[in-house]
């Protein structure tokens, strides 16, 4: 789960990491009320800045800085509402503004490659991360934390002086800060801290101003508190959806919908999907959905149902090799799911092989649902699939999305009834 800056924020306040303080606000009137308060309580500079859980919000005009409750309503009358990557501000930070002598850079995350964890520095802040690892590589310290050790007050010696820190005060100072963080990292099970910039103020003080934590979600069972952090308004609603009925399902940004059962099976077939892509308009997979083990006529149904209703899913594959899951108990769920939704939603392209496959077609055959391809391979499947997919209406916040989600199939050249896809 990745957090907002205001909860980022928060957590390091609670972990004793310098943060600057603030206030959150859905409306004008509630930003300038919080300005109003930051500014009795001694505040010179605010600083309005969008939530969202995406970065570059700076270069994007969501951070804004003001010196009065009438600007700062003015700046969160900016900011909110605004489009930020495709990600709506419902909410801005008003937060106390520093006077920035210096920006740096620094974030701890988890380096599953490296099985340990990875600690980064940098003494030119505040910009673009990726760019300067590319371009100026040498600028960014990067040093392993061995997990058994972790970051002890000796390695955070080492970072600040392979980031160049000159031996001194500050070097000391973001020393301290950096284990505070670490502190922050370990202890709230976190994936990813990453503060940029960490700055130095005019008067001399370390800050986070900013903060980005992702926090793992295979932890929570032991961080009953970090339920209060969940967004439900922002989590995808197909993914909730999905969550709810058992399924393992992650949206990604294609067009071709995917149902298999077993994560590698399901994992080769976004691979299969995209390369066969490449040869029909570019279609890749929209999602990752695993069926599991033994699945249900249930299971199948809500997986189909939960695919088919993304709007950018143009077209469905199904790929199953029947194991402990029947190919006949899949066929059943994907008729089941065209009777409970009146029809099918989009073309599918199925594919069974193993357990029952011959059961499977029969009842596939039997049903003769209009917009139901049966391939043989998974080759095929992925080559048939991605050429029906290019074939679609494009569906999101168009016109077409309201007809793509009701039955486009009878409207394009997709094969209309249940056929054995002879390819090659
Ligand atoms: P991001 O663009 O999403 O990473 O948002 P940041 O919180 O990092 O803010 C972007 C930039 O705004 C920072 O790099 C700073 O240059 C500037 N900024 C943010 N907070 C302050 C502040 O308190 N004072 C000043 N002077 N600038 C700030
Ligand atoms: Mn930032």
């Amino acid at each position: 789960m990745d957090l907002y800056e205001y909860q980022a924020r928060e957590l390091f306040r609670s972990h004793g990491v310098p943060v600057l303080g603030g206030a959150i606000a859905t409306t004008p009137q509630e930003a300038e009320a919080a300005a109003q308060r930051l500014l009795d309580g001694g505040a010179e500079l605010l600083v309005v800045k969008a939530q969202v859980k995406t970065g570059g919000r700076g270069k994007a005009g969501g951070v804004k800085l003001a010196r009065s409750a009438e600007e700062a309503r003015g700046r969160a009358e900016d900011i909110l509402g605004m489009d930020i990557k495709g990600h709506t501000v419902r909410t801005v930070l008003i937060s106390e503004g520093a006077d920035i002598d210096q920006e740096y850079y620094f974030s701890i995350l988890l380096d599953r490659a490296e099985r340990q964890y990875l600690a980064m520095c940098s003494r030119e802040g505040g910009v673009d991360i990726e760019t300067l690892a590319k371009e100026r590589p040498e600028a960014l310290a990067r040093i392993g934390i061995d997990p058994l050790e972790g970051l002890t007050p000796q390695v955070a010696q080492r970072i600040v002086q392979a980031a160049g820190f000159a031996p001194g005060p500050i070097a000391d100072q973001v020393a301290t800060v950096i284990t505070q963080l670490w502190e922050v990292f370990t202890t709230e099970d976190a994936t990813l801290v990453e503060v940029n910039p960490l700055v130095l103020a005019d008067d001399g003080r370390i800050l986070a101003l900013d903060g980005k934590v992702t926090l793992d979600d295979n932890s929570r069972f032991r961080h009953p508190e970090h339920e209060a952090l969940v967004d439900a308004a922002a989590d995808d609603p197909l993914e909730a959806r999905a969550k709810a009925a058992g399924l393992n399902y992650v949206r990604l940004e294609g067009e071709v919908g995917v149902l298999g059962n077993g994560a590698g099976l399901v994992m080769s077939t976004l691979d299969v999907v995209a390369a066969a892509g490449q040869e029909h308009g570019g279609m890749r997979p929209a999602n990752f959905l695993d069926l599991g083990g033994g699945s249900s006529v249930e299971v199948m149904a809500t997986g189909l149902e939960v695919v088919a209703s993304d709007p950018q899913v143009r077209a469905i594959l199904v790929n199953v090799f029947g194991g402990i899951t029947s190919c006949d108990t899949i066929a059943q769920g994907i008729v089941s799911a065209v009777e409970t939704l009146g029809g099918l939603p989009k073309p599918i392209v199925v594919r069974l092989d193993g357990n029952n496959a011959e059961a499977g077609h029969a009842i596939l055959a039997r049903a003769a649902i209009e917009g139901v391809t049966m391939a043989q391979t998974m080759d095929g499947a992925a080559d048939a699939v991605t050429a029906i997919a290019e074939k679609q209406p494009a569906a999101a916040g168009t016109a077409d999305a309201e007809g793509a989600a009701t039955g486009a199939p009878s409207r394009t050249a997709t094969p209309t009834a249940p056929t054995a896809a002879q390819e090659a």
